[in-house]
């Protein structure tokens, strides 16, 4: 794969290979990440593609400055506090979507709310320049395994996935970003990292605990996590009266639903992925008496459909316990 010293002109190049929605590995102060433009719905699905992550977590989207935050989240004055004092730097906020909110639902993994950061690595702020996007970045390992800090690690890890790996040497913090919950009151330490425990609360006053380890693994999970008020119906064969239908796959869908939206009419996973949130909130409408769901091949990213699908569609009266 190629790895490329950190230049100017291989900035400029892998600032235009995002644009044209191809993944690039860039160096920021925490670790490694594997970027996309986050405005780009599939190649934000091909992040998860690459990591080969079974779930579709919530990725970090990192911008350039606190100005550029704001176009794309809430930002109050305490993300403005914030940002002013921690930014940039290696503390992500979590924020209300912005109802025009550019960034991939999926991003977002289908909730209302988006992780940023602005990063203090001159290679990633040159790179956020030229790519002139916000960037979605979760650290560039495959899923499970430890966070890159060296680009020859992403080299390794990664195969053929990323276009560009642009080299910076070591990352200076080598441990992931602080991610602090501003959506909730106080506001919530989701995981620790680069900016301390005892920075935040010298300068915010005491925040929420640390979420139990495992729990941010499992963002699922969230209560705040989109699921349609439809009732979802997998595997469907047939289809039952005023029911949509989300179809996969190059085959004539069953007849007779109310209406039909492609995840992927080739039957690619990547691309389903890509649509599937911003799909399913299309079609959960009162007109229709539920969402049906063609079979999606239990395969690469069909395995992160089929389980979030799985989670919109169980009985939604008990919080349904976490699954492998
Ligand atoms: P990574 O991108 O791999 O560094 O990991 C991102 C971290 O931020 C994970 O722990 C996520 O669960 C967390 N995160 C990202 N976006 C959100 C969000 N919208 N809500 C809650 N947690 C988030
Ligand atoms: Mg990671």
């Amino acid at each position: 794969m190629p790895l490329a010293h950190a230049t100017p002109e291989t900035i400029a190049q892998a600032g235009m290979l995002l644009r044209s929605g191809a993944l690039v590995a860039f160096p920021t102060e925490t670790v490694y990440g594997l970027g996309a433009d986050a405005t780009n719905e599939r190649a934000v699905a091909a992040i998860f593609a690459a990591k080969a992550r079974p779930h579709f977590n919530p990725l970090i989207v990192h911008v350039s400055e606190a100005a550029e935050a704001a176009r794309y989240a809430a930002f109050g004055t305490r993300a403005e506090q914030l940002a002013d004092r921690f930014w940039p730097g290696p503390l992500t906020l979590v924020l209300r979507r912005r109802s025009d909110c550019p960034i991939s639902l999926l991003a977002s993994a289908g909730l209302d709310t988006v992780a940023l950061r602005a990063p203090a690595h001159p290679v990633a702020q040159a790179l956020l320049r030229a790519a002139a996007r916000p960037l979605a970045a979760p650290s560039a390992n495959r899923s499970g395994r430890i966070s890159p800090t060296e680009a020859g690690h992403v080299a390794d890890e990664l195969g053929d996935a990323a276009a560009l790996i642009l080299d910076h040497g070591r990352t200076p913090v080598g441990i992931e970003s602080t991610v602090l919950d501003l959506t909730v009151e106080p506001p919530v330490l989701l995981r620790p990292g680069g900016v301390t425990l005892e920075a935040l609360e010298a300068f915010l006053g005491p925040i929420g605990k640390p979420a139990p380890e495992g729990a941010i693994r499992a963002p699922g999970m969230l209560a705040s996590h989109y699921a349609p008020s439809l009732p979802l119906r997998l595997e469907a064969a047939a289809a039952r009266p005023g029911e949509a239908l989300l179809a996969f796959g190059p085959y004539a869908p069953p007849p007779g639903f109310a209406e039909v939206l492609w995840l992927s009419r080739s039957g690619d996973l990547i691309e389903a992925a890509g649509n599937l949130f911003a799909l399913l909130r299309r079609l959960d409408r009162p007109e229709f008496s539920g969402i049906a769901v063609m079979p999606i091949p239990d395969t690469g990213l069909g395995r992160a459909i089929n389980d979030r699908l799985a989670r919109a569609a169980a009985p939604r009266s008990s919080a349904s316990p976490a699954r492998a």
